[in-house]
C-alpha cells in the first residue's frame, strides 16, 4: 500500500525532498518511535552575513521521532560544515557545527499559539527544515572569528597580526605630539631650528 494515497485534490509534500519525513506509521500510535540517521543537502540561505552552510553541502541528521498524543516530537542533532570569513582578520573559516533540535509537530492547529510558534503534521509528513534552520541560524555569531584569540589586522598597516608576530610594531606618536611635530615642520621651512643640538 502506498503511503501517499490520499484524497485527490490535496497537494502532498514531496516525499522525495530531503527534510520532509513521512510519519504515517507514527500517527495514532502514541509511544511508537522511529530513528533517522541520514545525510541531506543543506538548503539555500542557511547563513548570516559572514558565516553559513553552503547550499547542497552534506548535513548529517540524527533524529528521533516520537509519537505522542498531541503530535510527533522530533529531537536530535544536525551537523554541518560552516564556511565564512573572520570578522576581524578576514581569513576564511571552515568549521563543523552541531545543533540540537527539539520540536513538537502538532496534529491539531492550536489557535492559542502564534503561527510561527507551531509546526504541524501535514498530510502525514513533518518538515524538519524550518526547525533545523531556526536552530542553526540562531546559533551563528554575527561576528565570527577564525579563532577565539584572533587579534585581527594591524590598524596601521593592515597586516594580519597573527602572521606578523608579537614583535610587529609601528613607531607611533601621540596625536598631540604629532600635531606639534606638524606645526614644527611647517615652521621649520620659515625658520632655522635653534634647538636641534
Ligand atoms: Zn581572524
Ligand atoms: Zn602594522
Amino acid at each position: 500500500m502506498s503511503e501517499t494515497t490520499i484524497a485527490s485534490g490535496v497537494t502532498l509534500p514531496d516525499e522525495t525532498k530531503p527534510w520532509i519525513v513521512s510519519v504515517t506509521d507514527l500517527i495514532d500510535a502514541p509511544g511508537a518511535s522511529e530513528e533517522l540517521e541520514v545525510t541531506w543537502p543543506a538548503p539555500a540561505e542557511l547563513a548570516v552575513p559572514l558565516l553559513g552552510v553552503e547550499q547542497g553541502s552534506p548535513m548529517q541528521v540524527d533524529i528521533r521521532l516520537d509519537s505522542v498524543h498531541e503530535g510527533i516530537l522530533v529531537s536530535g542533532t544536525v551537523t554541518g560544515t560552516l564556511t565564512g570569513q573572520c570578522s576581524r582578520c578576514l581569513d576564511s573559516i571552515t568549521e563543523t557545527t552541531t545543533v540540537d533540535i527539539q520540536e513538537l509537530f502538532q496534529f491539531e492547529y492550536d489557535p492559542t499559539l502564534e503561527d510561527d510558534e507551531q509546526h504541524m503534521v501535514e498530510h502525514g509528513f513533518v518538515n524538519i527544515e524550518p526547525v533545523m534552520r531556526d536552530a542553526l541560524v540562531t546559533s551563528l555569531p554575527f561576528q565570527p572569528r577564525c579563532s577565539p584569540e584572533c587579534e585581527g589586522l594591524c590598524d596601521q598597516c593592515g597586516i594580519r597580526l597573527a602572521d606578523a608576530g608579537p614583535e610587529h610594531y609601528h613607531e607611533q606618536l601621540d596625536p598631540r605630539w604629532a600635531a606639534l611635530a606638524n606645526f614644527a615642520s611647517e615652521n621649520a621651512s620659515d625658520e632655522t631650528s635653534s634647538d636641534n643640538s
